[in-house]
């Protein structure tokens, strides 16, 4: 028997055969339903009852459901654990509608479309990103929609594989779309299974070319719209999948920005980990890592734009000054800080609350959210016109304080709002006069049946006249039969009791209608308003997302203004000489960690003449990681427009940082530490510029002695002789000092530790020069391994030591011996018997032929 489903049922399969790859929540009264496999699915994952309902004739379908008024945690939790959900709503009222009630897709929730609170991290950004090739280039254009960024990047060349894996990297997008053929995606899709786990990966078909063509001319101005042919179909691909999930017209995302890797320091996502920039090797977390050290921002988009700026630092020296002066004159004021910083505190996080007010689901809470933030501007605004930094007087300029609607606001919607905007309670009292009347209706309904009782018993004089309500007949005048002939004659008979009459009246008909409307009415007109009033708001879109970024880079500057003043921060010179030059310079991350220790400060020079690549030798754990890693860190701080942990310094900006440190096994692509070390190596010295700046630390260490040791000779003999960039190279391979001898750019220095006994202090310091020992023993002793074991290797040490003298000595009686013999033939020999030998032709000479020779080269000696 063919299976016959109902028409609800049908009307589902129907909707299901459209979103395949979406678990279907689909809207019955007051519950989202799931069926099918979906069902299962859901019951499973969401820890839910699985039931079944009768699909049809005969048959039962698996079902499960959750509470519309609780969808939003269960969405969340599907979302997380990496599924994409499509809502499908009951798009006609129910109560008007014959039949099945028209059901379709209103939106499609995926990791990168998130706009639900629950599940967008408030410090950082929310990427989709979409990946497009046309020709040996890759584009890529991401969207935050949550905050309605747009950004895009195009890849050429050989290393463009590379590049867009270290933009997916700086950008840890929840959601890489692909589109079309991509010849590398493998790696690109391993790169981001390996580093960014929690990225969906989807791939899109694009149904209407067309339509998907025409979307950048839509959203972004012409001027803003690249001329090249893969960037705009890429960015109209995005804008497509955007308008198929989120299914609004989205005019929150209206400026597109170029991220163009040439305008900002590029740093690979080895070197993002390595620095612990944004987040730290540990667990990806914020903690210990320099923008924790640095983020004194107070909103929301202020701490989404540092770590923006930490992760796109600057090039332009013009753009570097113009932040520095503005955090100068915010260090020279305390009070206009502190006074800022109060500020800033009130303020919410409304670039966000405007995308909700642009896809409709912003509350009358965001609304006054919004109220207070913009009520915040004009004392901004006051404090910003006693500054003279240029950056200070475009932001005043500019910035508009939305008067309108803040005034509108405040005037409309009450202090405290509930969560629903339908149900009433969100519009204050004389604000609609048709609301207030209603209001008065509703509250004092009781009061005025009262009323009307007494006042129906004083003009009939029927002491026991009632007015009453049932649900059948509404509002009725009860008069007993004893009294029926005192009814008045406008009373209208409406129902005969045992012992009573009931009775209506015009008046009271009205009365009626008025009541059993009013609440209805209310919650009704309150919507109403509160609609009139956001798209009041969503009219100034454009103009308070302008506002909510330039209140981010105040936030931002006044943050690192802050960081300045209590870290004892230093504005850094920038030079076009191509100098790095530190004088008492410290780790800003490990001078914060470090407790009862004070860190101790280092200088250097780093330029092409005499000191471009610095050999730095030194115990372990002297601290040459944290030297060299404060070298780049003050470097990338620098370029940020950030002050230093410096007492002075001068410092020109570079185009890229490398950095080699300490590689963990990179278990998941099989590869061994010394392979990836590799891999990176080669990366460096294959991208690097005479403008970049390398750190590597103590590279070929995962192979043997001598393969690590000349190794890394000839990497630094090729960074000093093809890439001239300014590189600090740590290793323990103390013979590497003796590359100083080749070159006057190659410096070596090391970190100074004194004996004391058998003890020894790590005195932090940097100096000229090489270490001669390693004190590796020292160093275990220090890290608590048994005295047992630390005496045997000291004895073990000593006979290596002396067996490596005689090595030495035997050696050079061999070389002696070596260069007697070479010697020997010219000193000893006639040179006739020299000449002799040379012109014989070995190959064509017998064995006796060669004895003759033999015999006759003997006599002539
Ligand atoms: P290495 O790379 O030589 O093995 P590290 O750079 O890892 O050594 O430093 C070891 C520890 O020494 C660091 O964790 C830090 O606490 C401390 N340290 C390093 N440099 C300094 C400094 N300049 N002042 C104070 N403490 C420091």
């Amino acid at each position: 028997m063919t299976a016959s489903y109902t028409p609800m049922m049908e009307q589902y399969r129907d909707i299901k055969s459209k979103h395949p790859n979406e678990i279907l929540f689909f809207r019955l009264g007051d519950f989202y339903e799931m069926f099918f496999e979906d069902a299962e699915l859901a019951a499973r994952e969401l820890e839910i009852t699985l039931t079944s309902r009768e699909g049809g004739h005969n048959i039962r379908v698996p079902m499960c459901g959750v509470p519309y008024h609780a969808v939003e945690s269960y969405i969340t939790k599907l979302i997380n654990k990496g599924y994409k959900v499509a809502i499908c709503e009951q798009v006609e009222d129910p109560k008007q509608t014959k039949g099945i009630v028209r059901r379709e897709v209103i939106k499609i929730i995926t990791p990168g479309t998130i706009l639900s609170e629950l599940l967008l991290s408030e410090t950082g950004n929310n990427y989709l990103v979409l990946l497009y090739e046309e020709d040996d280039t890759i584009s890529l254009s991401a969207a935050d929609i949550s905050t309605g960024e747009c950004l895009w990047t195009l890849f050429a060349g050989n290393s463009r594989l590379t590049a867009v894996c270290d933009q997916l990297f700086r950008l840890m997008p929840s959601e890489l779309v692909t589109v079309g053929k991509i010849h590398s995606l493998d790696t690109i899709s391993s790169f981001v299974s390996q580093r960014i786990p929690s990225c969906a990966q989807t791939t899109l078909v694009v149904d209407d070319v067309t339509q998907a063509e025409q979307l950048p001319q839509r959203h972004f101005s012409p001027e803003e719209l690249p001329g090249n042919p893969c960037v705009l179909s890429s960015l109209g691909y995005l804008l497509y999948y955007l308008h198929y999930t989120v299914k609004n017209d989205l005019s929150h995302i209206n400026r597109l920005i170029n991220l163009d890797t040439k305008e900002y320091l590029v740093l690979d996502a080895a070197t993002l980990r390595n620095l612990e920039i944004t987040r730290n090797m540990r667990d990806g977390g914020r903690k210990d890592t320099l923008l924790s050290v640095l983020d004194f921002t107070k909103t929301a988009m202020g701490g989404r734009l540092l770590k923006k700026w930490m992760e796109f630092p600057l090039i332009n020296p013009l753009q570097i000054i113009r932040r520095q002066d503005a955090i100068e004159e915010f260090v020279q004021k305390p009070t206009l800080r502190e006074q800022m910083i109060e500020e800033l505190g009130k303020i919410y996080d409304f670039e966000r609350i405007m995308t909700r007010i642009e896809v409709g689901t912003a509350s009358a809470r965001d609304l006054v959210s919004l109220k207070a933030s913009l009520a915040v501007l004009p004392a901004i605004k006051e404090r910003l016109n006693s500054c003279g930094a240029k950056f200070w007087l475009d932001i005043n300029l500019s910035l508009n304080t939305h008067a309108n609607v803040v005034n509108m606001i405040a005037a409309a919607i009450v202090d405290n709002p509930p969560l629903s905007v339908r149900e009433g309670n969100i519009i204050r009292q004389g604000y609609d006069l048709e609301l207030d009347e209603l209001r008065s209706l509703a509250r004092d309904s009781k009061q005025l049946i009262q009323e009307m009782e007494a006042k129906e018993r004083e003009i009939t004089g029927i002491k026991s006249l009632k007015v009453g309500y049932n649900k059948i007949f509404g509002y009725y005048i009860e008069v007993t039969h004893a009294n029926s002939a005192a009814v008045p004659p406008n009373y209208v008979r409406k129902q005969t009791l045992v012992n009573a009459e009931r009775y209506i009246t015009p008046e009271l008909k009205d009365f009626e209608t008025k009541i059993l409307g009013a609440q209805e009415k209310i919650v009704n007109i309150e919507y109403q308003l509160f609609l009139t009033i956001r798209d009041y708001i969503k009219e100034r879109l454009q103009d308070i997302q302008l506002t909510a970024r330039q209140i981010a880079q105040l936030d931002v500057i006044t943050g690192l203004a802050e960081a300045a003043a209590r870290y004892n921060y230093v504005r850094p010179q920038l030079n076009h000489n191509s100098e790095i030059i530190v004088k008492d310079g410290r780790h800003p991350v490990v001078e914060r960690l470090l407790k009862r220790e004070m860190f101790v400060p280092n200088d250097t020079t780093l330029n092409h003449n005499d000191s471009e690549i610095m050999i730095i030798t030194g115990p372990n754990m002297a601290g040459k990681s944290t030297y060299m890693r404060q070298v780049a860190l003050l470097t990338l701080m620098a370029q940020t427009g950030s002050f230093i942990p410096v007492r002075e310094a001068s410092i020109c900006t570079v185009d890229r940082i490398f950095t080699r440190v300490g590689a963990s096994d990179d278990l998941a692509t099989g590869q061994s530490t010394f392979m990836v070390e590799m891999n990176e190596v080669a990366q460096i010295v294959k991208y690097a510029s005479a403008r970049s700046l390398i750190i590597l630390d103590e590279i070929g260490r995962g192979t043997s002695t001598f393969d690590g040791m000349s190794i890394a000779r000839a990497v630094v003999e090729y960074i000093r002789d093809k890439v001239g960039a300014k590189t600090l190279f740590a290793t323990h391979y103390h013979e590497l000092t003796d590359l100083a001898d080749t070159s006057r750019v190659i410096k070596n220095y090391s970190i100074a530790v004194k004996e004391r006994g058998s003890d020894i202090v790590f005195l932090r310091r940097i100096v000229p020069g090489g270490a001669d020992k390693s004190y590796g023993i020292h160093v275990a002793q220090l890290a608590g391994l048994p005295k047992r074991i630390i005496e045997r290797a000291q004895q073990v040490l000593q006979e290596l030591e002396a067996s490596k003298s005689i090595v030495s000595v035997s050696q050079q009686s061999r070389e002696q011996i070596a260069a007697t013999s070479t010697i020997t033939p010219v000193s000893l020999f006639s040179s006739s018997v020299a000449d002799e030998i040379l012109t014989i032709d070995i190959l064509s000479t017998t064995p006796l032929e060669a004895l003759n020779i033999l015999y006759r080269l003997q006599n002539k000696a």
